[in-house]
């Protein structure tokens, strides 16, 4: 079976490492020369807009997939008009704005944090005034790991946000396409990943609990700590009806708010996740392997861990390998990219039998990743 995939980052990598022993082989488009997982994988190297490489790209392929989701909507429609492409084109494109995003969790019966969609600067004053600060005010299109927002704190940082993100790019016209979106004071960020087959067959991953800094994800815990059954059923009640309304096939993530006792809704992912690269090691079938399970029409594996996980993100500056390979159940994913700062070089699962020793060896990982990922809440938690 020949897959295509759009992007060729690390996740179009990984993608692509999983599909090899399943008898796969992969292509992937992405206009950077450099793209990692073109180390890996055939590499279209061209823009999305370059209409005759997508057609050399679609040559010969059984299925399509992608990986970065601002893929433009025309080269999705364009290959779905002709192959199979997995996720549904109105996934891609309910995530690439935030506005059909919280439309969809609307409709879905999720519940979000309260919005208002904001054009002018006369909107962004009336919808301070309705969801009052704080506040975030977000585009709605573009936006990554906190990218494209601005905090609310005080009545005066409206001027201020207004001038970050009122203008449109490139141009003096107003601001289209803001959201402000009411904060959420959460007791801490979940996601839960899950995949569902092309028959509508579905399993889930279990809560993991996630730490940000900077907007960059740092530490996944999976499973979550302190879960209660039914909360761990509320999120996949979640994922379901998201993944109906989607008819989604693949790998789907949702970001969530753990906000007094309730799960409040704030991005979908329609691809394989970042809180999600633990179960490489850390569950039977890794999320990569069961996104292309799914959208080879093949059984999907079981989601079950295998004891418990952390995933630490390397980001920046990479530890010397045989120190990180030195600590046991610590595995490396390094995505053969070059060191800058603020960039995702790799990570490490570590993955132990219970939580104390999973906090003695991610206490051994933290050490090495320069102290930037010591969080400390996990082994904090358990003691
Ligand atoms: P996003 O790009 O929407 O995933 O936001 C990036 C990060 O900003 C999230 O992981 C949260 O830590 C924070 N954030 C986003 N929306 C809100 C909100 N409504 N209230 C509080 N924090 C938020």
């Amino acid at each position: 079976m020949h897959v295509g995939i759009l992007g060729g980052g690390q996740l179009g990598r990984m993608l692509a490492l999983a599909a090899y022993p399943l008898g796969m082989h992969v292509r992937v488009f992405d206009p950077a020369p450099d793209a990692c997982a073109g180390q890996v994988a055939e590499h279209i190297e061209a823009k999305f807009t370059n209409a005759e490489a997508i057609v050399r790209f679609a040559e010969g392929l059984d299925v399509v997939t992608f990986e970065w989701e601002n893929v433009p909507s025309v080269a999705a429609g364009y290959l779905a008009g002709r192959l199979p492409f997995f996720p549904s084109v109105l996934a891609l494109e309910t995530a690439q704005d935030r506005l059909d995003e919280k439309l969809l969790f609307e409709s879905a019966g999720l519940e979000t944090a309260p919005f208002r969609t904001v054009e002018t600067r006369e909107e962004l004053r009336a919808a301070v005034a309705a969801i009052r600060l704080p506040a975030l005010l977000k585009t709605r299109r573009d936006g990554y790991d906190g990218k494209g927002q601005y905090v609310l704190r005080a009545p005066a940082d409206e001027d201020k946000a207004w001038e970050t993100l009122g203008p449109m790019p490139g141009g003096s016209a107003p601001g289209a396409g803001l959201l402000l979106e009411g904060f959420v004071a959460f007791e801490r960020e979940l996601s839960i990943v899950g995949v569902r087959g092309r028959r509508g067959d579905v399993r889930f991953y279990p809560l993991v609990e996630n730490h940000h800094r900077d907007g960059i994800l740092r530490l996944t815990l999976a499973p979550a700590p302190d879960v209660a059954p039914e909360r761990q059923r509320e999120a996949e009640a979640m994922l379901l009806e998201v993944m109906e309304e989607l008819e989604y096939v693949g790998v789907l993530a949702i970001e969530l708010f753990d906000y007094q006792g309730r799960l409040l809704a704030n991005e979908i992912a329609p691809r394989v996740h970042n809180s999600g690269h633990w179960s490489m090691d850390g569950a039977e079938a890794g999320q990569f392997e069961n996104h292309m399970r799914a959208i080879a029409g093949l059984p999907l594996g079981s989601t079950e861990p295998l004891g418990v996980s952390a995933m630490v993100n390397l980001i920046g500056t990479l530890p010397r390998s045989e120190d990180v390979l030195a600590i046991e159940g610590a595995h490396l994913h390094l995505y053969g990219k070059e060191p800058r700062p603020g960039r995702k070089l790799g990570h490490v699962n570590v993955v132990a039998r219970d939580r104390d020793e999973l906090a003695a060896r991610l206490a051994r990982v933290q050490a090495l990743t320069g102290g930037e990922e010591r969080l400390g809440s996990f082994g904090a938690r358990e003691t």
